[in-house]
């Protein structure tokens, strides 16, 4: 196939419709963590500004998101783009790459970490509604309510008729934020067990990474199976029409920091934004800036 016909191929099926996760039963081993479905370049060396090349467009749509809502701020349409993956996944990454080149004022970044004692006091969706992004902003959950269903499922942090009641409620959690004008992008980061151990290893082969090395992460590792069963329940459980999965193959780094941010370009993009008019006499207030 020569480069020019591959280019008009990839032109006619957007990004999200390839990685998007068909619905229907959902199995890990048939997801590939090394492909690159629909990337534009060559590869590795030329991804960087591939990546960097969206940008622009990102900002500016961005910045539209936010304008068209400032009038209604209680309809301003809003993203979310939750990031799910196992340790060494590279939600970080993402984050710094991909969601790094929107402008910082236009991000609202949240971390789920273990709940505190006082979010173990509420609900699990206490913490997740409290983070919700501002209007016209986009919002970045680095895990999210999604650990309920699959740290809490794998080790029996509840017992199993309260965590299997919460695929259903989340869907209706979901179908709620998209009915109030969220835009919700749920991704999946799928790293190998193989490409796993490898950042474990180079983590602990540099000490200037010894930071991002958590023990724990190998306990979490050694229940690989049961957290791909975990993950395999809340792709199929919670793959809805409104808030439909992402599965980033992210065996390649360059690859997924490129794809996240398509996704989320293509997203801004289909929201049929539109920078908002002046409320006030344009040719009036330059004739008073001009006289001023
Ligand atoms: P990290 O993202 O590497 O900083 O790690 C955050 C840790 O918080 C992970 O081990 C998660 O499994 C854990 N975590 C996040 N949400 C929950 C939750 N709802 N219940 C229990 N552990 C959680
Ligand atoms: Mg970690």
């Amino acid at each position: 196939m020569t480069k020019h016909k591959d280019a008009i191929d990839l032109d006619a099926v957007p990004l999200s419709d390839r990685l998007r996760l068909p619905l229907g039963p959902v199995s890990m081993a048939g997801l590939d963590p090394s492909a690159t479905p629909g990337y534009p370049g060559d590869g590795k060396d030329d991804a960087e500004r591939y990546t960097e090349d969206l940008g622009p467009r990102l900002s500016d749509l961005q910045e539209m998101l936010y304008a068209s809502g400032r009038s209604v701020p209680e309809r301003a349409p809003r993203i979310l783009v939750v990031l799910q993956g196992m340790d060494t996944s590279g939600k970080g990454g993402v984050i710094r790459h991909a969601i790094g080149l929107v402008d910082p004022q236009g991000v609202e970044l949240t971390a789920f970490k273990a709940p505190t004692a006082e979010e173990r006091r509420h609900h699990y969706l206490w913490r997740i509604r409290n983070a919700l992004p501002s209007p016209g902003k986009i919002g970045i959950f680095d895990r999210s309510h999604y650990e309920d269903v699959l740290v809490v499922r794998v080790d029996s942090l509840v017992p199993e008729d309260v965590w299997s009641k919460r695929y259903d409620e989340i869907n209706e959690f979901e179908a709620g934020l998209v009915a109030d004008g969220y835009r919700l992008i749920k991704c999946m980061l799928n790293v190998s067990f193989d490409e796993q151990r490898k950042r474990l290893a180079e983590r602990l082969a540099d000490p200037s990474k010894y930071w991002k090395y958590n023990p724990g992460d190998v306990d979490a590792r050694l229940k690989w199976p049961a957290y791909m069963e975990a993950y395999e329940a809340a792709l199929e459980k919670c793959n809805t029409e409104a808030a439909p999965w992402y599965v980033i193959p992210s065996d390649r780094k360059w690859y997924r920091n490129w794809a996240v941010a398509e996704l989320l370009r293509e997203a801004l993009s289909g929201m049929g934004l539109a920078w908002p008019g002046a409320e006030f006499d344009v040719a009036t207030e330059q004739q008073r800036v001009a006289g001023s």
